[in-house]
């Protein structure tokens, strides 16, 4: 593979030219096959319906964090509510995971 700007040669996997820096176009691919996270109602972390477990999982931050900021917003603005029954019933549901769960009972080290 060939740098189009300047005809460097790079790696297959370089997503930009190390001499100019253009993008090669291997990162749109890159993109392309990774998975995209989709917003989906957990069924595995759910209070309620799912939702705060399922945007957390969505922008990978804690559950409690979401669930604790959407409270207070409710609390602020109490028509969000309604936003939540919505998002329970247009979220769909997320598919069932394959592999087993981790266990949580693995002994920390203490220090
Ligand atoms: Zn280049």
């Amino acid at each position: 593979m060939y740098c189009t700007n300047c005809g460097v040669v790079l790696e297959e996997s370089a997503g930009y030219c190390s001499q100019c820096g253009t993008p090669t176009g291997r990162q749109s691919t890159a993109w392309a096959t990774r998975p995209v996270p989709r917003l989906t109602r957990s069924i595995y972390d759910t209070k309620i319906g799912g939702v705060c477990g399922g945007i957390a999982q969505y922008l990978a931050v804690d559950p409690t964090f979401v669930r604790l900021i959407w409270l207070v917003a409710t609390i602020c603005f109490p028509p969000l509510l309604l936003g939540y029954i919505g998002a329970w019933i247009i979220l769909p549901k997320e598919p069932p995971r394959l592999e087993a769960p981790v266990p949580s009972g693995i002994p920390q080290a203490q220090s």
